[in-house]
């Protein structure tokens, strides 16, 4: 029998519409949990709380680069809070969920620990991710925003936001967390 938790429809299909809708709706539901959440640490604990926006809107836009940055780096927060580890491909490597996690976060002043960081989840002499990107853009684990950019988002003859590639996404081994 199939394991659910290795399969990912949404993620591997070539059905570009229904992968970018999705993705945003993800991030839209993980701001709403976000304000909620950040409103609960508040009333139970009397201190400060605030929501960043998971994705979009960002201030930050390098326009010859394209590049974009959020009010902090999510993917950087994850690694400090012990969630994973950067992988080659510059994607968020988690040992359960791999490389399929949406990241939001709640700034606050209150004292929390972090958990225990997280090995460099890569596997030895893998490169997978790099050596399928169809426009050579990871290098040294980061992504050259402008070619990834001018790969990938596009729209239809209508007007509607697609996401075209995520095939360093797809094709990492560890896309559905660490094997074995
Ligand atoms: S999404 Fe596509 S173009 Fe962008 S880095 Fe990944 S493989 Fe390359
Ligand atoms: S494809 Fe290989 S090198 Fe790239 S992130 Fe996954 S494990 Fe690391």
């Amino acid at each position: 029998m199939r394991n659910p938790k290795k399969r990912a429809g949404l993620c591997e299909t070539a059905v570009f519409i229904a992968n970018s809708h999705f993705n945003s709706q993800i991030c839209t539901t993980l701001d709403e949990i976000e304000q909620k959440f950040a409103k609960k640490l508040e009333e139970r604990y009397d201190c400060l709380a605030v929501p960043v926006p998971c994705d979009g809107p960002n201030e930050y836009w390098e326009a010859e680069t394209m590049t974009a940055k959020g009010l902090i780096s999510m993917k950087h927060a994850a690694v400090l809070c012990g969630l994973g580890s950067i992988g080659k491909s510059s994607l968020l490597i988690n040992p359960e969920y791999g490389n399929r996690l949406t990241i939001g976060a709640v700034l606050t002043d209150l004292e929390l620990e972090s958990d225990a960081l997280q090995p460099d989840l890569c596997i030895d002499g893998c490169s997978r991710c790099v050596d399928s990107c169809p426009v050579q853009a990871i290098a040294d684990r980061r992504v050259n925003q402008k070619l990834c950019r001018t790969n990938t988002y596009g729209k239809t003859a209508r007007g509607f936001d697609t996401v075209d590639c995520n095939k360093c996404r797809v094709v990492c081994p560890l896309r559905f967390g660490k094997l074995g």
